[in-house]
């Protein structure tokens, strides 16, 4: 069971993982929750961890209220994934 906590900006989120979830994840910015679908393969959750943060970044930066929702979570995938990519195969990134 995963149950952590991230800063995003300036708001300390809870990660926590559900039974019985309808989605793979998602954000509620008013209580400061990411909620994760228990069981997700690993690299599903490592990429559904980064969309949710990439949403927090995003809306925290007002950006999220100037473009469409479909535009915004085509973006926040192709951010995630190519985050948890660049992390994995270029560790050394992290010490930069
Ligand atoms: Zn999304």
């Amino acid at each position: 069971m995963l149950t952590e906590n991230i800063k995003i900006g300036h708001v300390n989120f809870s990660i926590k993982e559900t039974e019985n979830f309808d989605h793979s994840a998602q954000i509620v910015y008013e209580t400061a929750v990411i909620t994760l679908k228990a069981g997700l393969q690993q690299d599903f959750l490592a990429s559904s961890v980064w969309h949710e943060v990439c949403h927090a970044i995003t809306s925290q930066a007002g950006i999220s209220k100037m473009i469409p929702e479909e535009l915004e979570e085509s973006l926040m995938e192709c951010l995630s994934n190519g985050i948890v990519q660049v992390l994995r195969d270029n560790p050394m990134i992290r010490n930069l």
